[in-house]
């Protein structure tokens, strides 16, 4: 493998990576045994590790006998640490150099993560190996990709580590630029873009720069889906500037940013031609259906995680993509990567991934359903090659990043096999619940409940453009708040609807149950202002988050007041649920 990597910006050989895949994924238990024996020799002598009495032995039943399960709120102290300049083997023998901040759009507040060297590795094998795999379904030539990424604020914490988002760390790595090229997918815009301080700014750029580049996209991606609409969003607005940029060959006073302006006066030269074709396909579009393949008619496909939290982005992206195959990006984390994609053919609501066994230990947590009929953690965790067709669980992994049995905070279902290694389906976060007593409902229920009600707007054409939760238990009894954002303005009566819906379609016993007796209040929905879910974007880059690793937190927690506050400043119209009575 490693010889594989060393060589694949030369020549990407798709074919061998495959082979590679394989390979390691035939002998999985071999291979999970030689990857924890590999972990614990480079990382057996640090502080950490040294504290649960391995002694050196590396075998899975003492590593699981002597280290804890853990979450990151026990690993804190030990990152924070390293995060303060301490350069003793703390979490990994060789020391830590980068620090990522995950997303934190769950928990309402960043995590620092460690980032080295070789997380950056297993990050490329997984980019390669379902480039791979994507590549044979749908190969592209020699072209560009259209990738909507944006890096985040760097910074140095108190001991001088570069800190930055996972995704940052990835885009700033030698290796994915050399990577990108080799899979003839190299970014239209260049770094001054990507790295740019001002994401509408860069957002702006992004767009122009695939307009200049117009015939070389094949493919348009980003990390997570929602940037990717929120692009096309944004497009609408400010299509007309792009066009006069393009007809005059300068750039909208609205880049402001020096370093931006001097690398786009590089690339753009007046071409009345390109703008005046632009302009009429976007007055001939209906509701700017179809709009990605009318702007960009050499792409072969759309690529981003359109999974778990993305998914009530898809109808929006399917609107923009016309007849453009839309492709779900791997799954992993800013802790770590799980698993490839390998059937990029599946539409994304059916994706699974599959786990690669050589980039780390990987231990699954059962779920149970218990007799209230809700899931719960039971018993011990099992080992990769020992889950069960068709079972949950929550993962936890130990990886050569200095994270041993750490829960991820994610469930999964085992959808297959492929050779012997599980294919997973992502379900949802394990923490997003909506629970007040008896009831548990997940991000997925919501999302279910979301798209039901949003049934009844369509006959006015009108949509959420996002949505979230919160649980009010100052009330009494306490109930459930939905929020959403409307593309505009919709009938009292209609949304009265909705709100009934909302409050009939969470049909998890537990809820309903509490709801007949009064013991849950009605469910309230609450319309905010067009803009505010941008807001929240703005909200989450201002605490150093990047628009790359955006996810709109999908419940909101009572000790987020931020967001709250932002919310709550926000509403125009509210309905409490008539559906019980
Ligand atoms: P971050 O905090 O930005 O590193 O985000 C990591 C989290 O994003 C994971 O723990 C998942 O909850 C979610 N995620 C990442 N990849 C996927 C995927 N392919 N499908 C669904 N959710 C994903």
């Amino acid at each position: 493998m490693k010889m594989i990597v060393e060589n694949i910006e030369k020549k990407f050989d798709g074919e061998e990576v495959i082979e590679d895949f394989e390979v390691l994924t035939k002998d999985v238990g071999r291979v999970q045994e030689e990857t924890l024996q590999k972990i614990l020799e480079e990382n057996g002598e640090t502080e950490y590790l040294k504290q649960w009495g391995l002694n050196g032995r590396t075998d899975a039943e003492t590593f699981k006998a002597c280290v804890p399960i853990v979450t990151h709120k026990n690993l804190e102290p030990y990152i924070q640490r390293i995060a303060d300049g301490d350069f003793s083997p703390i979490l990994t023998g060789k020391s830590i150099e980068t620090i990522s901040l995950s997303s934190g759009t769950t928990q309402g507040k960043p995590k620092f993560v460690p980032f080295n060297d070789e997380l950056m590795e297993s990050t490329m094998q997984i980019f390669k190996t379902s480039f791979a795999f994507r590549n044979r379904e749908f190969p592209i030539g020699n072209g560009k990709a259209l990738q909507f990424i944006y890096s985040s604020k760097q910074f140095k914490t108190k001991g001088g580590l570069a800190a930055g988002t996972a995704t940052t760390n990835v885009y700033r790595n030698a290796q994915f630029k050399k990577t990108m090229k080799a899979m003839s997918t190299p970014c239209c815009s260049p770094d001054e873009v990507i790295f740019g301080p001002d994401f509408q700014q860069s957002l702006y750029c992004h767009l122009l720069c695939g307009l200049i580049f117009r015939d070389e996209v094949h493919v348009v991606s980003s990390t997570f889906a929602h940037s990717i609409v929120h692009a096309f969003r944004t497009f609408e607005q400010v299509w007309e500037s792009l066009v006069v940029d393009m007809r005059e060959g300068v750039l909208s006073s609205r880049v402001t940013v020096p370093s931006i302006r001097l690398a786009m006066t590089k690339l753009l030269k007046p071409d009345p031609e390109l703008a005046d074709a632009i302009y009429s396909k976007c007055l001939s579009l209906s509701n700017w259906c179809g709009l990605i393949p009318e702007l960009f008619p050499n792409t072969k496909y759309i690529y981003g995680i359109m999974t778990g939290s993305m998914e009530p982005y898809l109808k929006k992206l399917r609107h923009y993509a016309g007849e453009l195959p839309l492709l779900s990006a791997d799954y992993g984390s800013s802790e770590g990567w799980v698993g490839v994609n390998i059937n990029p053919k599946l539409p994304p609501e059916m994706v699974t991934y599959a786990v690669l066994p050589n980039i780390g230990y990987f231990e699954f947590l059962p779920l149970e359903e218990n007799v209230n009929g809700m899931m719960e953690q039971a018993n011990s965790p099992v080992g990769l090659t020992e889950v069960k067709l068709g079972e949950e669980y929550e993962i936890v992994f130990t990886n050569f990043a200095g994270l041993y049995r750490y829960r991820l905070g994610d469930v999964v279902k085992i959808k297959g096999f492929h050779n012997g290694t599980p294919e997973l389906q992502f379900v949802c976060r394990s923490n997003l619940l909506l629970n007040i007593n008896i009831d548990k409902n997940t991000e997925k229920d919501l999302q279910l409940a979301v798209e039901a009600a949003a049934k009844h707007l369509i006959d006015e054409k009108l949509e959420v453009v996002d949505f979230t939760s919160h649980v009010n238990i100052s009330a009494d009894p306490g109930h459930y708040i939905i929020f959403w954002e409307l593309s505009g303005e919709a009938t009292d009566e209609m949304l009265q609807d909705c709100c009934n819906c909302l409050d009939k379609s969470f049909i998890d016993a537990g809820y309903v149950s509490s709801r007949k007796v009064s013991a849950i209040g009605a469910l309230e929905l609450r319309i905010v202002k067009r803009g505010t879910f941008h807001k929240i974007l703005d909200h989450f880059v201002g605490l150093g988050g990047a628009v790359s690793q955006f996810k709109t937190p999908r419940c909101v927690g009572p000790k987020n007041s931020s967001l709250i506050q932002i919310l709550s400043t926000n509403v125009v119209k509210s309905y409490s649920s008539t559906a019980f009575y």
